[in-house]
C-alpha cells in the first residue's frame, strides 16, 4: 500500500504501577517496516511498553518518538497506531462490519470512506463474506481477524498486536502465525507484537526483543539470539538445551 513512516524510538522508558516498576528504562529503535516481537514471562512489562505506545499508559520518564516526532504528548486517537488488543475487545452488540466501521464513525469519516475503507480492511483478512455475522456467531480465529481489520481501517503505519493469537489453539495458532506474516509483507508497515510464546516469536519476526522484570535483555534477529543467547535466562527462555 505504499507505506511511509512508521519508525518507532523509545527512549529510557520507565513506568511504575504504584510501588511496583512495570517497566525500567527501556530504549528500543524499531526501523519503518521492521516486524518485532516483544517477548517475555508474564508480568515482564511487554504489554505496559505496548500501552505506552499506543497512548493508553503515561510513562514516569523518556520519550516515545514516531518518525523522528515526539507522540507522548498527544492521546491516543493521534497516534495513528492501529491497535489489536489482548483478548481482542470486539464489540458483542455489534456485526463484524459494525466493530471495524467503529473507530471511523468515532472519528467522523463520511460514510462513503467508511464504506470503502471497511471493504478493503474485510477483504485484507478475507472477512467480507462474514460482514453481517455478530461476533458470538464466530469461532475465534474469525473474531481474531475482526480486531486485525479494525487496527487495519486507518491504514495505520505502525500495527501494535498485544498477545494476538494467545487465546487460540495451537494448530490455529501457527496458521494465523503464517497470515499475520503474510499480511505484514503485503502491508509493508511496522508490526510490533507482544508474546510470551517464543516459537510465535522465532516463527513472524525480523527481530526479538527479551525482556525480563521491565528491562530489555537482549535484542537480535531470531537466529541471532537462539545461537548466541547473552545469558542463561535467555538460552532457557528460548528452550534451547545448554
Ligand atoms: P506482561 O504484558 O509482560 O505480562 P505487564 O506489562 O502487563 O506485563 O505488567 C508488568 C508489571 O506491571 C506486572 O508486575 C503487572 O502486575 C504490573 N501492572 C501492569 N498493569 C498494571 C496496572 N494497570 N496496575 C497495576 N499494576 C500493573
Ligand atoms: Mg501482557
Amino acid at each position: 500500500s505504499g507505506a511511509s513512516g512508521g519508525a518507532l524510538s523509545l527512549r529510557g522508558v520507565t513506568k511504575d504501577f504504584g510501588r511496583t516498576r512495570a517497566v525500567e528504562d527501556v530504549t528500543l529503535e524499531i526501523a519503518q517496516g521492521e516486524f518485532v516481537s516483544l517477548l517475555g514471562p508474564s508480568g515482564s512489562g511487554k504489554s505496559t511498553i505496548l500501552m505506552a505506545i499506543a497512548g493508553f499508559v503515561a510513562p514516569e520518564r523518556g520519550e516515545i518518538l514516531l518518525d523522528g516526532r515526539p507522540i507522548l504528548g498527544l492521546p491516543p486517537e493521534q497516534r495513528a497506531f492501529g491497535v489489536v488488543f489482548q483478548g481482542y475487545a470486539l464489540f458483542p452488540h455489534m456485526t463484524v462490519a459494525g466493530n471495524v466501521e467503529y473507530p471511523l464513525k468515532l472519528r467522523g469519516i463520511p460514510r462513503a470512506e467508511r464504506r470503502e475503507r471497511l471493504a478493503k480492511a474485510l477483504d485484507q483478512v478475507r472477512l467480507g463474506p462474514l460482514a453481517g455475522r455478530y461476533p458470538r456467531q464466530l469461532s475465534g480465529g474469525q473474531q481474531q481477524r475482526v480486531a486485525l481489520a479494525r487496527a487495519l481501517v486507518f491504514e495505520p503505519p505502525v500495527i501494535l498486536l498485544d498477545e494476538p493469537l494467545s487465546a487460540l489453539d495451537k494448530k490455529l495458532r501457527v496458521d494465523l502465525q503464517i497470515e499475520l506474516k503474510a499480511l505484514h509483507e503485503r502491508l509493508g508497515t511496522t508490526f510490533v507484537n507482544v508474546t510470551h510464546d517464543q516459537e510465535e516469536a522465532m516463527n513472524m519476526s525480523d527481530r526479538i526483543v527479551i525482556l525480563n522484570e521491565g528491562r530489555i535483555l537482549q535484542s537480535g534477529a531470531p537466529e541471532a539470539l537462539y545461537n548466541a543467547p547473552a545469558s542463561r535466562f535467555v538460552a532457557d527462555f528460548l528452550g534451547r538445551a545448554n
